[in-house]
């Protein structure tokens, strides 16, 4: 069991008020907020070893390049990944998913087969788009249900010897749903095709195991996982990173340059063009070791007792509708109120100092499914509480009564 107060202390911004109020954050799907221990890191990173990485001799920049492989090692352990050169520094979930679909332009042809899922957020959407409007295949759509969930059998019938890429985020930002990336991934490999889990939602609430899911890239976001903004992780198996054109050319990615021909680094720094994020990537290490040390265990347990606490209170309010009532599920409630706009609720509920979600979450085509402009989302980290969940309860029954 976690101590959530001593976890809450860590936390400085958790005492902030806000409009007045002691803050009651729930918009963790949109990014978490960080720990003390990584918000130091970030200044000990300057006040002490500043420098430019894998390029200079003098100490600092050895220390610097010694400090942000150890960081890329300590995200190999985490996401079991068979080499270190596998995992690849970005600066978000949105920049790994244009790489690998930037790099599939150089594979696709026409009528080749694209297939993405109806619960993904725009990220995952529109390169996948971009890239079949520049080589002529095909945008495939695994449909959902009612509960949010996606249905298995439309994804069986829509995979064949055309697929070329299944991309699935592990778990939907818009409803927290839980998606069945193992039985995809497996389904996919059966026809050739490669698979791309977008992970954004999952990386704060679990250890993935790429080896175990045996998916071909997963990417997912820093600042979600209690790590800093404009950084983030792509994976890739060695195979496809070696078969994948750069994504951007510069300085660090180059074996030898002349006029006539570029010869390319390895990996993984054949992806990795320019000065990277530096301090990001080492304090993401940072935030990692920091989840590490709560526990994967520990923060799910806490997690699901939130979700099941706020479904049951929240459910005590007359006319609201919860989206998403799937049993695999992570801790997102997505939620409205009939007859009121939800950003009416938001922006009443921001006034006594609740932070949550409103509107589309980037993920329209489930909006459009529902026939709603958007949704409330409350999205529960492992420091919140229960008595939170109250406050929360409290201060939409009373939004409600303003605005009926
Ligand atoms: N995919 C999902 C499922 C997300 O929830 C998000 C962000 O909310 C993204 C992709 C994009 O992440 P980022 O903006 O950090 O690149």
């Amino acid at each position: 069991m976690l101590d959530i107060q001593k976890i809450r202390a860590d936390f400085p911004i958790l005492n902030e008020k806000v409009n007045g109020k002691p803050l009651v954050y729930f918009d963790n799907g949109a990014t978490s907020q960080k720990p003390q221990v990584v918000i130091d890191a970030i200044s000990k990173y300057y006040q002490e070893i500043n420098a430019n990485i894998h390029r200079g001799v003098h100490t600092l920049s050895q220390l610097a390049t010694d400090a942000y492989e150890i960081s890329r090692k300590k995200v190999q352990n985490h996401i079991n990944a068979k080499h270190a050169h596998e995992v690849l520094f970005t600066s978000g979930t949105t920049f790994g998913i244009n790489l690998v679909a930037n790099g599939f332009a150089s594979i696709l042809k026409p009528d080749d087969e694209v297939i993405v899922s109806h619960l993904e957020h725009h990220s995952n959407i529109v390169p996948w788009q971009m890239l079949c409007e520049k080589t002529g295949a095909v945008l495939k759509v695994i449909p959902m249900n009612e509960n949010g969930e996606l249905i298995m059998s439309e994804y069986d019938k829509l995979l064949s010897e055309k697929t070329k890429i299944v991309t699935v985020n592990h778990i939907s930002n818009a409803l927290g749903i839980i998606n069945p990336v193992k039985y995809m991934i497996d389904k996919a490999h059966k026809v050739g095709a490669a698979v791309f889990i977008d992970g954004a939602q999952s990386a704060a609430h679990l250890k993935p195991d790429v080896q175990a899911l045996d998916c071909d890239f997963y990417a997912f976001s820093g600042h979600k996982m209690c790590g800093p903004t404009g950084t983030g992780i792509l994976y890739g198996k060695e195979s496809w990173l070696n078969k994948l054109p750069p994504y951007q050319g510069g300085g660090e990615m180059i074996k030898e340059v002349t006029f006539e021909k570029t010869t390319y680094a390895d990996l993984p720094h054949k992806f990795e063009a320019g000065t990277p994020n530096i301090a990001g990537g080492i304090v993401l290490g940072t935030a990692i070791d920091y989840l590490n040390t709560v526990g994967f265990e520990n923060i799910q347990q806490q997690e699901l007792e939130l979700l099941a606490y706020a479904t049951q209170r929240l459910s005590e309010i007359e006319g609201l509708r919860i989206y998403g009532n799937s049993k695999n599920k992570t801790s997102v409630i997505s939620f409205n109120i009939e007859g009121i706009h939800p950003y009416d609720i938001g922006s009443i509920i921001d006034k006594l100092g609740i932070a949550v979600r409103t509107g589309h979450h980037c993920a329209q085509p489930i909006m459009n499914f529902y026939g709603i402009p958007g949704t409330i989302r409350a999205s529960f980290s492992f420091y919140n509480t229960k008595e939170e969940i109250d406050a929360l309860v409290e201060a939409v029954k009373k939004a409600q009564l303003m605005l009926s």
